[in-house]
């Protein structure tokens, strides 16, 4: 009889097109999931994932319970808790979707080391992308620092294969180790805390059943509107797979194909998802230090009172103040307004790119650390392909223009829901009769803003000036 193998889930939360899985053939199996808050150091899930980890992993037991291999739950660092128990149970491999944050090839090249000290094995699969980062290079070898000719690569280098189906049965070990509790880990929020968690049990339904129910409804639904209606934060524009693909309960694969051929924007966003883990596999840095080396100087004004206006939604900028409420309500923001209020922190308000990114991280249920760093320095411009640091979102034109009705700001900042379209993107503009209709008294019910658009675009020019001249190209230049 050949020995068991140990399936370590990680970021691949499904049972459907799970290699790591698939690569079992009919062996013996050990289920894992092992929460590790140490090795990630500041990068250790955040607030809104645990919430989502907690639902997924409750699924995910029951799916694999069905087919008779029920999962073990442990907590632990991972380069001695994996190796402990492939010991215990006598595996000679562990099978696992390859990770790609700094701090987990780290982990698993400790865990292949101490794996490898007693004679076991370490098979890692591509799982949580189409391919991987590090094989694609340009002709002349190097990693791309632009998007266009990455995706242009990658579409004529990789074939995405098709998605594998879900096993059956599965193969349970005799005496499994008895594990942890999952109520124990304490994931949700927790009393004293207020439940914040309301607006995502309204908003999601975690797991791989709920990850397949979104992707199809997706593309019976708005792929086929999504080229030309992907901006627009109102309704369902856009496919909303984001957290189940960060915790792997659905395949980049079996969203690629889904959408097929008629899906190319919506494939180019998943390319897009690629090219932010190409980054972090070429740059591990990318978390915390910008990547264009003049702006490891830039002039921030860190300000906590900033900083904590812009996280409340309480800047006085409608669009901005709608997504960072529909972040904290729901765990989740539309890409545009995403844009739009992350730049309005970095360069209206002059604050650190960095601050932005752990609010996010604390607070998305898609929080990635490759797709919200690559991200946060592109729309800060000190990152690869980034726009450009002149180029200021005007957050009231940004408004007027993707939500001229106003059904998302009315949405998530029901206190201007009666102004007309007209103010209701510019408050501060209206006219005194009509603020007084619509029950908006502004420095009371509704903040005036934060700061002058014209003098904060200023001021991030000014500041962006101040900038050593080669700021623009070093990024190309220090990958030449
Ligand atoms: C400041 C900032 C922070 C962000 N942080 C994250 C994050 O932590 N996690 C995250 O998954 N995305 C992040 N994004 C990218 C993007 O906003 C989300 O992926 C997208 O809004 C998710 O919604 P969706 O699933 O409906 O996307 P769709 O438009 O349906 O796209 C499908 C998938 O493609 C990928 N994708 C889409 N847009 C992008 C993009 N610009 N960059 C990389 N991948 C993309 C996502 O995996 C997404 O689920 C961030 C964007 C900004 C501007």
């Amino acid at each position: 009889m050949p020995s068991p193998a140990l399936l370590w889930f990680r970021t691949d939360l499904r049972l459907a097109d799970n290699p790591a899985l698939a690569a079992l053939e009919g062996r013996q199996v050990l289920p894992v999931f092992l929460l590790d808050d140490a090795s990630p150091g500041r990068w250790a899930l955040g607030g809104a994932s645990r919430w989502w980890l907690h639902h997924s992993l409750e699924k995910l037991a029951a799916a694999l319970a069905e087919r008779g291999a029920p999962l073990l739950l442990l907590r632990g660092r991972a380069e001695i808790a994996i190796p402990a128990l492939a010991d215990a149970i006598g595996a000679a491999e562990v099978l696992a979707g390859r990770r790609y944050e700094p701090w987990a090839r780290e982990a698993d090249r400790r865990v292949h080391e101490a794996l490898s000290a007693s004679g076991r094995k370490l098979r890692l699969f591509t799982s949580a992308l189409l391919h991987e980062p590090h094989r694609i290079a340009t002709g002349a070898g190097r990693p791309y620092g632009v998007f266009t000719p990455f995706s242009k690569a990658v579409m004529a280098q990789v074939a995405v294969p098709a998605p594998l189906p879900a096993p059956g049965r599965l193969t349970p070990m005799a005496n499994p180790p008895a594990g942890e509790s999952l109520a124990d880990w304490r994931l949700l929020p927790q009393a004293p805390v207020p439940d914040w968690a309301a607006g995502f049990r309204a908003s999601w339904q975690p797991g791989e059943a709920g990850a397949a129910t979104r992707l199809a409804r997706f593309v019976s639904g708005a792929l086929a509107g999504y080229a030309k209606q992907r901006d627009i934060p109102s309704g369902e524009t856009t496919s909303a797979l984001s957290p189940h693909l960060a915790f792997g309960e659905v395949s980049p694969r079996q969203a690629w194909h889904a959408a097929g051929e008629a899906g190319a924007k919506f494939r180019s966003e998943l390319l897009w998802r690629e090219f932010s883990y190409h980054q972090l596999w070429h740059r591990p840095e990318l978390p915390e230090i910008a990547l264009r080396p003049a702006y490891q100087d830039f002039p921030w004004q860190p300000e906590a009172r900033l900083l904590r206006a812009w996280q409340q939604g309480r800047t006085g900028y409608p669009l901005v103040d709608a997504g960072m409420r529909q972040l904290w309500r729901t765990g989740w923001m539309h890409n545009r307004v995403r844009m739009v209020s992350a730049s309005f922190l970095v360069k209206h308000l002059l604050q650190p790119w960095q601050d932005g990114a752990s609010w996010f991280w604390d607070t998305l249920v898609d929080a990635d650390l490759a797709n919200n760093s690559a991200s946060w320095q592109w729309v800060a411009g000190c990152g690869a392909d980034a726009a450009p640091y002149f180029r200021v979102f005007n957050p009231v034109l940004q408004g007027e223009k993707f939500d001229p009705a106003g059904a998302y700001v009315r949405r998530f900042v029901p206190e201007l829901a009666r102004l007309p379209d007209k103010w209701l993107h510019r408050p501060w503009e209206a006219p005194a009769e009509d603020l007084a209709r619509a029950g908006v008294r502004l420095g009371e019910t509704y903040p005036r803003p934060i700061v002058d658009h014209a003098a904060g675009r200023q001021r991030a020019l000014d500041a962006f000036a101040a900038l050593p001249k080669s700021a623009a190209g070093a990024l190309e230049e220090s990958r030449t």
